[in-house]
C-alpha cells in the first residue's frame, strides 16, 4: 500500500509546470514551481518542519510547549500543522491587512490568532512584532521560531527546495526568480543553486515597489507576504544578482492571468514573482531555463485580488467586472 504516515511527510517535492500563454513570445523555457500543493497550501510548510525539528533537537521547544509567531498566515498554517502533529499549541500574531479568510484557516487548525494594526512602526507596543515578543515572554513554555532571524528558514530551502529544482531541471536551470519576504527562500535556494552550478545560476529577487529590498522606504503596498520595512537576518544580501521591483497593479494583473490562462489559482506574491520573471525573460535566449517559485494558492485572496469590486476600489480594474446577461449572450 502506498500512503504517508502523517500529513507532515507530504511536505516538499513539489512539481514544476511550464508556463504557456503567459510566456508567449518569450525565448526561454519558463517553469513555475507550484508550492500550493504542500499540505498546508504554501512553501512555508518547509520552514515550519525544519524550524520545529531543530528546536526540539536544541531543547528550545519542550514537550507540550507553545509556539508564538508573528505571521501573515502561511507560516502559521505550516507551524500549526506540524505543531498539532507533534503535540504543541500555537498562538499567531497577524497584521490587520491579512484577510479574515487566512485568519480563519489558522483557527481551523486549532491555533489562537491575535490581530494587530499594520499602520504602526515595528517598535510600537501595538505592532505585531512587539505583541509577539510580549506573548513569548509571558506564556510559560513559549518558543518563538522567528522566521525572520531563524537560520533553519533558509536552511530548509537549501536542503529541499534548491535540490528539487536542480534535480527536476537535470541541472539545466539558468535563472531562479522568487519573491522576497523574510528572504529565506532566495537565500537558501540561491545559495544551493550557486554552489551546485559553480556560480552559473542567476538569482533574481522580486520585491513590491516601496519595500526595502528594491530601495524603497517600506511604504505600504497591498501584495501580501513579500517585501519588508526592515532588513531581516534570514536574508543574505550576497545571494541575489538582481532585485526587480513590481507594482501592486502589475502583481495583481498577472495573478489574475495565472488563474484565467494557466489554470493556476495562486496568491498575489506569485503574480509578483511571475511579473518579474517575464521582465527578466525578455533578455534571455532559448538556451535558458528560468524557474519561478509560486509560494501559495489563491483561495485566501478571493475577496481581494479575485474580487472585481475590490480591484476596482483601488483603481486596478477599469470597471466592476460583473457581466450582464446581454454581454454574455453577445
Ligand atoms: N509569498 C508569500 C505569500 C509568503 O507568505 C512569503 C513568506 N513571507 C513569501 C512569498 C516570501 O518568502 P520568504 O519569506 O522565503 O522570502
Amino acid at each position: 500500500m502506498r500512503y504517508a504516515n502523517s500529513v507532515v511527510d507530504l511536505v516538499g517535492n513539489t512539481p514544476l509546470v511550464k508556463l504557456g500563454p503567459l510566456a508567449k513570445g518569450l525565448a526561454p523555457l519558463i517553469l513555475a514551481k507550484v508550492e500550493y500543493v504542500n499540505p498546508g497550501g504554501s512553501v512555508k510548510d518547509r520552514i515550519a518542519m525544519k524550524m520545529i525539528l531543530a528546536a526540539e533537537e536544541s531543547g528550545e521547544l519542550q514537550p507540550g510547549g507553545t509556539i508564538v509567531e508573528p505571521t501573515s498566515g502561511n507560516t502559521g498554517v505550516g507551524l500549526a500543522l506540524v505543531a498539532q502533529q507533534r503535540g504543541y499549541s500555537c498562538v499567531f500574531v497577524c497584521p490587520d491587512k491579512v484577510s479574515e479568510d487566512k485568519r480563519n484557516v489558522l483557527r481551523a487548525y486549532g491555533a489562537q490568532v491575535v490581530v494587530c494594526p499594520t499602520a504602526v512602526a515595528p517598535e510600537d507596543p501595538q505592532s505585531y512584532y512587539s505583541v509577539s515578543d510580549r506573548l513569548t515572554r509571558e506564556i510559560p513554555g513559549a518558543w518563538k521560531p522567528d522566521q525572520y532571524a531563524n537560520v533553519n528558514n533558509p536552511a530548509s530551502h537549501y536542503e529541499t527546495t534548491g535540490p528539487e529544482i536542480w534535480a527536476d531541471t537535470e541541472g539545466r536551470v539558468t535563472h531562479f526568480v522568487t519573491g522576497v519576504g523574510t528572504g529565506g527562500t532566495i537565500s537558501g535556494v540561491g545559495r544551493y543553486l550557486k554552489e551546485v552550478s559553480g556560480g552559473a545560476v542567476q538569482i533574481i529577487g522580486a520585491d513590491p515597489v516601496g519595500s526595502v529590498y528594491s530601495g524603497g522606504t517600506g511604504r505600504p503596498y497591498l501584495v501580501e507576504g513579500v517585501g519588508e520595512d526592515f532588513w531581516p537576518s534570514a536574508y543574505d544580501p550576497s545571494i541575489a544578482d538582481r532585485i526587480v521591483a513590481v507594482s501592486d497593479a502589475e502583481s495583481f494583473a498577472i495573478t489574475r492571468r495565472l488563474a484565467r490562462e494557466e489554470g493556476l489559482l495562486v496568491g498575489g506574491s506569485c503574480g509578483m514573482a511571475v511579473a518579474a520573471a517575464l521582465k527578466v525573460a525578455q533578455e534571455l535566449t532559448a538556451d535558458d531555463v528560468l524557474v519561478v517559485l509560486l509560494p501559495d494558492g489563491g483561495r485566501g485572496y478571493l475577496s481581494k485580488i479575485f474580487s472585481d469590486s475590490w480591484m476596482s476600489s483601488y483603481g486596478f480594474l477599469e470597471r466592476d467586472g460583473e457581466a450582464t446577461v446581454g454581454e454574455v449572450l453577445r
